[in-house]
């Protein structure tokens, strides 16, 4: 699945006037700039991640993935479909630790699939990483 640079992002985050943010404009940079232009925040880590699920991305979930927890690689499931995220609580915990918890949508064989997790970031070098998550 793929979408036009100028088509909305699969985050589906909207900008300040509440129209949904291009690709390009939103998760899109960080997914190809990942050395030049890190997400600023673990929310927006999590954004582009998610877009990165969508865009099939290997490379940017493992560069993505705190070593400590990263695994040796990435499977994606033949046949799922992403449907959107939603992005329930942003929490700052320090200045280098954060939690996000969403809800990411898919279908599998005709079926809805929910993935509902608060996931914990760690910042290092200015970079936020994702380490791990419970799920609800
Ligand atoms: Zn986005």
């Amino acid at each position: 699945m793929s979408v036009p640079a100028d088509g909305p992002c699969h985050c589906g985050r909207n900008d300040a006037r509440g129209r949904p943010l291009s690709l390009a404009r939103c998760c899109g940079r960080f997914l190809s700039e990942l050395e030049a232009t890190p997400a600023p925040d673990a929310g927006s880590l999590m954004r582009s991640r998610y877009c990165a699920f969508v865009l099939e991305d290997a490379g940017y979930l493992l560069a993505t993935w705190h070593p400590s927890t990263r695994p040796p690689e990435i499977g994606f499931e033949p046949g799922l479909k992403w449907l959107g995220l939603e992005v329930r609580d942003e929490r700052q915990l320090d200045s280098s630790h954060a939690e996000v918890e969403f809800i990411a949508r898919s279908r599998l064989g005709g079926r809805g699939q929910r993935l509902h997790e608060r996931s914990r970031f760690v910042c290092e070098d200015g970079r936020w990483y994702y380490v791990d998550g419970d799920m609800r």
